[in-house]
């Protein structure tokens, strides 16, 4: 096993300098940026977004209030 566990370690390593390719952990830091989602079509949007953006989106999109796309907006 522990010629496997190095090699499996040495791919880690190899792939953390690989990140452009688009590792998980990339994905992953990039989805935990995004935390405001909408309710009507799950976009992310980032947990800067600001208001406005946020009724723009419900409106030209859904036709709906900033209420219903973001409830918990604000809260
Ligand atoms: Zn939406």
């Amino acid at each position: 096993m522990g010629n496997g566990a190095k090699a499996q370690q040495k791919r880690e390593r190899n792939s953390d300098k690989n990140a452009a390719k688009g590792s998980k952990s990339q994905a992953k830091s990039n989805e935990a940026a995004k935390s405001i989602i909408c309710a009507t079509c799950k976009q992310a949007f980032f947990v800067t977004t600001r208001q406005p953006a946020l009724e723009e989106h419900s409106q030209n999109k859904h036709g709906k209030g900033i209420a219903e796309c973001f409830p918990t907006f604000g809260k």
